[in-house]
């Protein structure tokens, strides 16, 4: 273990916490109980970052990077012998290049504050999700986040264009290029994304951009049938001419809990009806925009394929119906003892998949709190999620689930990560040698197994 008087050196007292300090903090988001590490320290800049690598890698010492710690696989969970180093401080936010629509942001720069300085130039970065307040660009870029808008705009690998990071060792690997085509050999930089920090740190990233939108356009959808979403999907994404940029849907019993917990049961749709769909369109004619969306959704009621339809006339009402969406305080509440999925399938197998899981959710565990069904539908994206009694219950649900999803298929992470919560079900997803590939990467990349071990494989 290395000496934190040694780090101190490199980024001076004040930007080093000891252990004592560290456990008054929770350990991330999720996690409440107090922080384990032997302490944390916060470069300001890459070259600190490298010193710091070259510090620990000489003596073996195993390192976690930390970006806002909001994500849900354990990814930045540490012991007593782990160094914590954060980004917090290189969060530097460029000027975006109007021209090139590009921009260049340090590791430790907040996503919501990259979609305002964007937004300021009549930009959009196209990366959002729930926590955009205190997820960082480097944490979203390890974990390769999707969220709301990756129909549109894709996941967070689709916005690089240039990456610099940190290997293990302490070697600076800059390639900030900013633009589109560049076939110079290996594109090294996703391999540090969605690597979440295991084979070396994000340090910058050069963020692609896109014209900021004029016009938003949301509804709230019911059905009938789960074949009349997939084909409205369909539908949306050629009529509405490109413009879909969101296609979020809620089975019955999440859409119902929220709407209990959040309206006091006044559903903006009346009724009740098996699924529910939050769409939104993006595009830059305010009128001619309000006006397809309104002509699309009407024949999509009158053939019948909508079973009913409620569309926001004011921000007050969007952001009312996408909290029926984003929030979880009552699903947290109703399953205490929480299990959840994020999983890909192809669309055509979800309804099958979901029936399966309630069935045999009914059949082996049945103590269970009940299953809560929503997700990215344009992406492929499920989030499952139930409860059980106690935590010794997870682990049943678990292996059921990952076993069904692996028979479908699918992805046992479609966008979260695997961290240590889905370590050990990553070859229900991975061939024996692919992951073969994966351990010759890591063995070449980080030799002495530093960097954040025990995560992803
Ligand atoms: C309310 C809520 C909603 C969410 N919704 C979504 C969603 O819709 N879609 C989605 O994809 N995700 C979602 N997430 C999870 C999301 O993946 C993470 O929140 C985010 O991407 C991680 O960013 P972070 O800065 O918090 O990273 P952290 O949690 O700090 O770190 C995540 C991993 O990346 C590593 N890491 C961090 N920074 C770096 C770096 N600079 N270089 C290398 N490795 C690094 C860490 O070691 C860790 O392994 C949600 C989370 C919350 C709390």
């Amino acid at each position: 273990m290395i000496d934190l008087e040694d780090t101190r050196q490199i980024v001076g007292a004040r930007n080093v916490i000891d252990a004592t300090t560290l456990r008054d903090r929770p350990q991330d988001f999720w996690i409440n109980t107090p922080t384990q590490a032997l302490g944390l320290v916060k470069p300001a800049d890459t070259v600190e970052l490298s010193a710091i690598l070259a510090l620990c890698h000489e003596h073996g010492q195993a390192v976690i990077f930390e970006g806002g710690r909001t994500n849900l696989v354990g990814a930045t969970q540490s012991n007593s012998e782990t160094l914590l180093i954060s980004l917090e401080r290189l969060n530097h936010i460029g000027a975006p290049d109007r021209k090139g629509m590009t921009i260049e942001v340090g590791a430790g720069a907040i996503v919501e504050a990259v979609q305002q300085r964007c937004a300021a130039e009549g930009l959009r970065f196209g990366l959002d999700f729930g926590a955009r307040g205190s997820a960082m660009i480097g944490g979203a870029l390890a974990t390769n986040a999707g969220g709301f808008q990756a129909l549109r705009y894709g996941v967070a690998r689709d916005q690089v264009l240039g990456l610099e990071c940190v290997l293990a060792d302490g070697t600076v690997l800059s390639h900030l290029t900013p633009y589109t085509k560049d076939n110079t050999g290996y594109d090294l930089k996703h391999l540090f994304i969605g690597s979440e920090g295991t084979l070396g740190v994000i340090t910058r990233a050069v963020l692609r951009l896109h014209p900021a939108p004029r016009s938003v356009n949301t509804a709230l959808l019911a059905f009938e049938s789960f074949d009349a979403v997939a084909e409205t999907l369909g539908l949306m994404r050629r009529d509405l001419h490109g413009t879909l940029s969101s296609f979020e849907i809620m089975w019955a019993e999440f859409f119902h809990s929220n709407v209990d917990a959040l309206l006091g049961g006044r559903s903006p749709i009346e009724g009740r009806y098996p699924y529910y769909i939050l769409c939104e369109s993006e595009g830059f004619d305010p009128e001619e925009d309000a006006a397809l969306f309104e002509r699309v959704v009407s024949q999509a009621l009158e053939t019948g394929l909508i079973a009913d339809a409620v569309i926001a006339t004011s921000s007050r009402q969007r952001s009312e119906l996408w909290k029926i969406r984003e929030d979880f305080e009552a699903e947290m509440l109703l399953f205490k003892t929480m299990v959840d999925f994020d999983v890909s399938l192809p669309v055509a197998s979800m309804e099958a998949f979901v029936n399966e899981v309630q069935r045999r959710l009914d059949e082996e565990v049945p103590d269970n709190l009940g299953l809560h069904v929503l997700g990215h539908l344009g992406d492929g994206n499920l989030h499952v999620t139930t409860g059980v009694p106690t935590p010794q219950g997870k682990g049943k649900v678990r292996a059921l689930v990952y076993a069904l999803i692996a028979g479908y298929g699918g992805s046992i992470s479609a966008e979260h990560g695997i961290g240590v919560a889905k370590r050990d079900y990553l070859h229900y997803s991975r061939t024996p040698a692919e992951l073969a590939t994966m351990r010759l990467l890591k063995g070449a990349l980080d030799p002495k197994g530093i960097l954040n071990p025990g995560k992803v494989i």
